[in-house]
């Protein structure tokens, strides 16, 4: 057959979809002339996953909402789930213990978050009051959390969640990623459970780019990325989707994955730089005073222009108004201040120091950083202007001869990183051998090899 190009002739094909054995990892052989292909086992094996959860969904193992579109629950079952719904407060304890900062937007999605799901967990209104969904918009520099925020929440609530590019969705019929894709993560996240996948979570990063008036580098893409946003408008409102299980490209032919996104918690995140500027010249017209030159706004003022922000703000970023109505809460991360990014060095639970020193635990030593050495890493990190981003690998550039020399030491060995060591002008070298803190891995075995020859 032409489809896959295959001479005349040529040998075994997948009797499922028909591709040459040549282009496909396995085929399976049944019974004569019956073969099937890795793509197509995965595909029969997507399926009946989804089968399964369909017929015994019913279980909600983390206690939150039923499915979307699904009968009202008794009413004593949804008083149970709506108990086990973490509180606002709760939620707030939980993101202190991973996000520093960004206190006032913490508390915004900790009530947000906690109404979504109280909407969910009351499908039917017993008054008849329309709860609308209320999906997120988080507003703030690069490295300023947003991202973790979102992951953190969907960690603290245990629903499945899912992270997109806004810039690789295209506008149905071009190049690039369908919006449904957004939704396969999902799904495969969900570990397929349809039901567990349409209460998740779908965090939609650099929604920001697909502003009209953004300039696009893209050729293959609409140019104007209205396109996108007019693409999202149906699945961030809620709407039964179809998703294309493998992913790629919507085909005729296809059989789909359907989910409602009803009650599926969208976050969008973006930098939107141009909007200080916008909020400022707003604010500027109305209140005299005010400073509206695009050269006052710094890092200190950005946030606190950007608390300000309106919806005919994002629609003059180039946000068309049906979008901005579908983010009715919206919340800003404001940047991390040289304080800020020490705390986040340090202090969250994964923190990048305390895993360092992890690291270091396991090799029988000890690191210890100075107050100079971290600020000397924050403020490398402030320098780069991306946020808590470059925390990381500027500390992992400065231990990388450490680490490489580490597990070669025989004996326990106590490191403290100073501020000129962090500066780089001076080496990192082990402060002393720590005496009786613990042996190394080589001494410990030599005194055991010397007991032993004792005791014979
Ligand atoms: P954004 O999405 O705002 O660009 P991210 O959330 O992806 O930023 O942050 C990048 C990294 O920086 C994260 O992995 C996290 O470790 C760290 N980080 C950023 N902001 C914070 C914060 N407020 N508290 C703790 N860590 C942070």
């Amino acid at each position: 057959m032409a489809r896959y190009g295959r001479t005349r002739g040529e040998g075994r094909s997948c009797t499922f979809c028909d591709k040459p054995e040549r282009v496909v990892r396995h085929l399976i052989s049944g019974p004569p002339g019956i073969y099937i292909c890795d793509a197509c086992v995965e595909l029969c094996n997507q399926i009946i996953r989804l089968d399964k959860n369909k017929s015994g969904a019913a279980g909600t193992p983390e206690g939150a909402a039923p499915a979307a579109g699904a009968k009202a629950a008794p009413a004593a079952n949804v008083a149970q789930s709506v108990k086990t719904l973490p509180t606002p407060a709760e939620i707030k304890t939980k993101l202190d213990e991973y996000v520093v900062g960004q206190e006032r937007t913490k508390k915004s999605l900790a009530v947000a978050v906690n109404l979504h799901y109280k909407r969910i967990l009351n499908p039917i209104p017993a008054n008849e009051v329309e709860l609308e969904k209320s999906n997120i918009l988080l507003i703030g520099p690069t490295g300023s959390g947003k991202t973790l925020l979102a992951r953190t929440l969907a960690k603290i609530l245990n629903v499945p969640f899912a992270i997109g590019d806004a810039t690789t969705l295209t506008e149905a019929g071009y190049v690039g990623e369908d919006v449904e894709n957004l939704l396969l993560k999902l799904i495969h996240n969900a570990n397929y459970n349809l039901d567990r996948a349409e209460r998740g979570i779908v965090f939609i990063d650099e929604i920001d780019k697909i502003g009209r008036t953004q300039n696009n580098p893209s050729i293959t893409r609409d140019v104007s990325g209205e396109g996108v946003q007019q693409g999202l408008l149906k699945m961030l409102e809620g709407t039964v989707s179809n998703v294309p299980p493998q992913g790629g490209r919507k085909h005729p032919e296809q059989e789909y994955i359907q989910i409602n996104t009803r009650h599926i918690l969208f976050i969008g995140g973006g930098s939107f730089e141009a909007l200080p500027g916008i909020i400022a010249r707003r604010i500027g017209k109305k209140q005299i005073g005010f400073k509206t030159d695009a050269d006052e706004i710094d890092e200190k003022n950005i946030g606190d222009l950007l608390e300000k922000v309106e919806p005919e703000d994002l629609i003059e970023f180039g946000m068309i108004p049906e979008f901005v109505g579908r983010f009715p809460v919206i919340c800003v991360c404001r940047p991390l201040s040289l304080e800020q990014l020490v705390k986040v060095l340090t202090e969250p639970k994964n923190a990048i120091v305390r895993q360092y020193q992890e690291f270091f635990r396991m090799e029988n030593s000890t690191l210890v950083f100075t107050d100079e050495a971290l600020k000397e890493i924050a403020r490398r990190g402030l320098e780069k202007q991306t946020g808590a981003r470059a925390l990381r690998s500027t500390i992992e550039q400065m231990m990388l001869d450490v680490l490489f020399e580490l597990p070669a030491h025989k004996e326990a060995t106590e490191y403290t990183v100073t501020g000129e060591m962090a500066k780089g002008t001076e080496p990192i070298v082990p402060k002393r051998r720590a005496e009786g803190k613990g042996e190394g891995k080589g001494e410990k075995a030599e005194k055991e090899k010397e007991k032993k020859k004792e005791s014979a």
